[in-house]
C-alpha cells in the first residue's frame, strides 16, 4: 500500500515513521522524487521490521516442532513416585487466584533434581509473578511443558532438552512461597482437544488445552 503526501519536504529521511498519516505499529519507508517545483514524497505502508522478524521467527519455530520427536516419557522430579502427588489436583476447583489448578503439584524437598518429562525445546526460562522461576518446553505435537516454583533454573532458552535432563531444582517460588516445596508440572496443547470439553467442568473451554499430567505420565502411548 502507498501513501503520496505532495509537498512534504522529507528529504532528509530515508527512513522514518510518519507520526500524523500512519497508525502506531506501522512504518514507512519513504521514497522522494524530486518534481519541480513540489517534493513528492512516497510512503510505502510496511510492518515493524523488528515485529517482521519476531513473526518470521515464531512461525519458523512453531513449523519446526512440528518435527520435535515425541521421545521417552518420566516423572520430572528426580526420586518421585506416583504417591508424590495427589492425581485429584488437576482441575481441581476451587484454586486460588487461577481458579482451576491446571497441573500436578509433586512434592520433594527443596533442591531436588527437577528433569524433563519428555524432549523438547527450552523456548523460556526465567522469573514470571505466579509461577516463580519457570522453565517452559515445547514438544512434540505442539505441546508446551511448563515447570514452575524452581528454586534454580539450570537451563537457557534456545536449549534442547533429552528427557529425563535437569533444568532446574524444586522449590517454592513465586505464589508457592510459604509452602512445602514442589514441583507445579503441566502440559498444554496448542491444538485444541475437542474431545475433552465437557461443559460441566469449570473453565471447560480452557480444558480442551490442557493435557491431563495424570494420564501423560502413567502411560507412555496416552493421551
Ligand atoms: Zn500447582
Amino acid at each position: 500500500m502507498s501513501l503520496y503526501f505532495e509537498g512534504v519536504d522529507c528529504r532528509r529521511d530515508v527512513f522514518c515513521q510518519h507520526p500524523h498519516r500512519l497508525e502506531a505499529g506501522l512504518y514507512a519507508r519513504l521514497k522522494i522524487t524530486k518534481t519541480e517545483p513540489k517534493y513528492l514524497c512516497k510512503f510505502t505502508m510496511m510492518t515493524n521490521p523488528a515485529r517482521k522478524y519476531l513473526l518470521t521467527g515464531l512461525l519458523a519455530v512453531g513449523l519446526g516442532a512440528y518435527f520435535i520427536p515425541e521421545g521417552q516419557r518420566r516423572i520430572p522430579v528426580a526420586g518421585a513416585s506416583f504417591k508424590d502427588w495427589r492425581p485429584v489436583s488437576f482441575w481441581y476447583y476451587p484454586w486460588g487466584r487461577s481458579g482451576v489448578h491446571k497441573g500436578i503439584d509433586i512434592f520433594a524437598r527443596e533442591g531436588t533434581p527437577v528433569l524433563a518429562a519428555t524432549g523438547g525445546l527450552v523456548v523460556y526460562s526465567g522469573k514470571i509473578t505466579m509461577g516463580g522461576n519457570i522453565v517452559l518446553v515445547l514438544g512434540a505435537k505442539w505441546r508446551s511443558y511448563y515447570y514452575a516454583h524452581l528454586k534454580d533454573i539450570a537451563v537457557p532458552a534456545g536449549q534442547w532438552l533429552n528427557t529425563g535432563e535437569i533444568l532446574g531444582t524444586v522449590g517454592s517460588t513465586g505464589n508457592a512461597q510459604g509452602k512445602p516445596p514442589h514441583l507445579h508440572f503441566a502440559i498444554n496443547s496448542f491444538f485444541p482437544l475437542l474431545g475433552q470439553y465437557d461443559p460441566r467442568l469449570p473453565q471447560a473451554w480452557k480444558k480442551v488445552f490442557y493435557i491431563d499430567p495424570n494420564a501423560f505420565l502413567r502411560n507412555a502411548d496416552s493421551p
